[in-house]
């Protein structure tokens, strides 16, 4: 155990983010969540508290969403609203339907980070892990991808008004963390690096390394698109050295982390083969970052992950522990797997840890490797110039 303190961020009321019952982001992965985490005895006690979000106010909102927005989702929070023009918002779609008391339940996961982020910038914890929060997708005046208010960015712009602190931002999700780097495109305090499954083949699009950033936050928008079929491998090997040169070239304050989990091989939404590898090594080499550079402050949420029953719940377990500096035991408690089996559509692992070679070999791997090492160098080259060049002025 280590001398660090972590809370959760957890009240059930968040499960009513929910578009529709058949919807992917399906919040029975959070329920799935916390149940295992309590039943493996990783949170509730005096370094591990579990801590209740709070709603965040209309002007946290403001900051980073405009008026009109937060107005629009407002007025389709309502029962039996008229909802002819959300798609002007990017609201009403397949993938962002409107449902009634988005408003309230959104402005709950977002106050849930702004919540963890006071905890942490407060010093009561070190780390905190909110992991109903994570929307990345979510722009200043539009809906996009599962995404309505932006949670992270909501934190993002409470730590940057309370505190001055500089912010990294890291997103491992496996689609770009579009929404975050948009709203802090022309910020210099804010690094954002998202690390995902290339846009030419997933949602959003975007998300290549020639995303830098503009005007005065021209350096300080990183991106490294993987190529699909990825395997944990590369992709741990490339962030091992990735995040540790960004963050001591930037020297943050704190470190705002999105542990989204559909990069894992199992996830139905994307095309990368990540094992439960990545969300450990991932976890282990953030927080070392962040124990060296920022006095061991971190604020991560969840994101994607939609192997409801396979994925989700282990990753995220692991996530915790690593946050909380716990070793969590390989085997799945017989409580747990019993009490969800009758419910889960499919075989649940009794493993925590994907064994070594449990999933089949990916054909072409070594150039897969090798794309995303040109893309890696190809990030260098062009940004760190320019993170070089920030202490320096300029
Ligand atoms: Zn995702």
């Amino acid at each position: 155990m280590s001398e660090h303190r972590t809370a959760l961020i957890w009240d059930p009321a968040v499960t009513a983010y929910q578009f529709r019952p058949d919807h992917p982001f399906n919040p029975k992965r959070l329920e799935l969540t916390v149940s295992l985490i309590e039943a493996m005895g990783l949170a509730g006690g005096e370094r591990t508290p579990i801590v209740a979000p709070r709603q965040a106010t209309d002007a946290e909102l403001l900051r980073v969403h405009s008026p009109e927005y937060i107005d629009a989702v407002k007025r389709f929070s309502a029962p039996g609203a008229d909802v002819s023009d959300a798609w002007r918002w990017g609201l009403g779609t397949d993938d962002t339907p409107v449902f009634p008391g988005m408003h309230e339940v959104t402005s709950l996961v977002c106050g849930g980070s702004i919540r963890a982020a006071e905890l942490v910038m407060g010093g009561e914890v070190t780390r905190a892990f909110n992991l109903c929060g994570g929307l990345h997708h979510a722009h200043r005046d539009r809906g996009s991808g599962f995404c309505v208010y932006s949670d992270l960015a909501a934190a993002i712009a409470w730590i940057r008004e309370a505190h001055g602190a500089r912010v990294m931002y890291l997103d491992y999700d496996a689609h770009h963390g579009d929404g975050v780097q948009g709203i802090f495109y022309q910020d210099p305090e804010v690094l954002t690096l998202s690390i995902h499954e290339s846009g030419r083949y997933l949602f959003p699009g975007t998300g290549f390394v020639d995303e830098l950033g503009d005007g005065e936050g021209y350096g300080y928008s990183l991106n490294l698109p993987l190529d699909p079929f990825t395997e944990d491998g590369s992709w741990t090997s490339i962030q091992a050295k990735l995040i540790p040169e960004a963050a001591e070239a930037f020297r943050p304050d704190v470190i705002v982390l999105q542990n989204g989990c559909d990069g894992h091989m199992l996830d139905p939404l994307t095309h990368l083969r990540a094992s439960t590898r990545l969300y450990e090594e991932t976890v282990r080499v953030v927080c070392e970052t962040a124990d060296r550079l920022c006095g061991g402050r971190v604020v991560a949420t969840g994101g994607g992950g939609y192997a409801v029953w396979s994925v989700v719940p282990r990753a995220w377990t692991l996530v915790w522990a690593g946050l909380s500096g716990q070793q969590a035991p390989d085997a799945i408690p017989r409580e747990w797997l019993d009490r969800w089996q009758g419910e889960s559509p499919e075989l649940l692992p009794e493993r925590l840890r994907d064994p070594e070679g449990a999933y089949p070999p990916v054909p072409r791997r070594d150039e897969i490797e090798a794309t995303n090492r040109r893309t890696f160098e190809s990030l260098r080259r062009q940004a760190y110039p320019l993170l070089r060049g920030w202490g320096l002025g300029f």
